[in-house]
């Protein structure tokens, strides 16, 4: 793994050179979805201690055996899991639709849980398998976690369609205009294994990185 850290360290500073930025502004969200808990183990030692997971399932099982780490849902969110989510993720980077953000705002209060919210975007109109939402959806959004004093949001989650460079540029001018609207510092999340230079040019704050960093895939979903 160390070997692996090295060489993400240098693609971040190496797009950093690239755009003036500095490569401590880059948040490194190890994403240990259908990784073992050895694996995350490792991560730890090597100074890690947030990481997403993508199936609810996984993630609670993971924060069940170290309750020390936190764990962010990047996966997609169904309602009758939303309590469970709230209890063991410290952030949902999934929420896109306003039934949604309405049930978290009331679940969230129930069980006095802060918790950190990002608002997952699909700018694209590709099948929504992934989840994501419309920009003409995100003023109800707001509106409705603006209600709560415990959810708060830290900004912008993508996952454009591979290929596609021009997303992540559309993300970060969203960003600016919704930044203006609401008065509220948003930060974005994208950039994946394979496109995390093109994110971080673009002006991502926050990559999520899973098999550069750990490897192949080791667990069933
Ligand atoms: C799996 C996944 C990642 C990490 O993907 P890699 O290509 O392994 O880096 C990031 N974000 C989301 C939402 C994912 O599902």
């Amino acid at each position: 793994m160390l070997e692996r850290i090295r060489v993400l360290r240098d693609r971040i500073a190496q797009a950093c050179g690239r755009c003036g930025r500095d490569p401590a502004d880059i948040e490194l969200l190890p994403v240990s979805k259908r990784q073992s808990l050895d694996a995350v183990r490792e991560a730890v030692a090597h100074g890690f201690h947030s990481f997403g997971e993508n199936y609810v399932q996984e993630g609670v099982a993971k924060h069940l055996e170290m309750p020390e780490l936190k764990f962010n849902l990047i996966g997609p969110l169904q309602r009758n899991k939303a309590k469970v989510a709230l209890m063991h993720f410290a952030e949902i980077q999934t929420l896109d639709r306003l039934d949604l953000a309405a049930r978290l705002v009331r679940l969230a209060e129930e069980l006095s849980a802060e918790r950190g919210v990002w608002i997952q975007m699909n700018l694209w109109d590709e099948p929504t398998k992934t989840g994501g939402c419309p920009e003409s959806e995100l003023s109800a959004l707001f509106s409705e976690l603006g209600t709560s004093a415990l959810l708060k949001v830290r900004g912008f989650m993508a996952i454009p369609p591979p290929g596609q460079e021009s997303a992540f540029t559309e993300m970060a001018l969203l960003r600016e205009r919704w930044q203006q609207k609401t008065g509220l510092p948003l930060l974005l999340s994208m950039g994946m294994s394979g496109d995390l230079e093109q994110a971080i040019e673009a002006g991502s704050d926050q990559i999520r990185v899973g098999t550069a960093l750990f490897g192949e895939r080791t667990l069933q979903p």
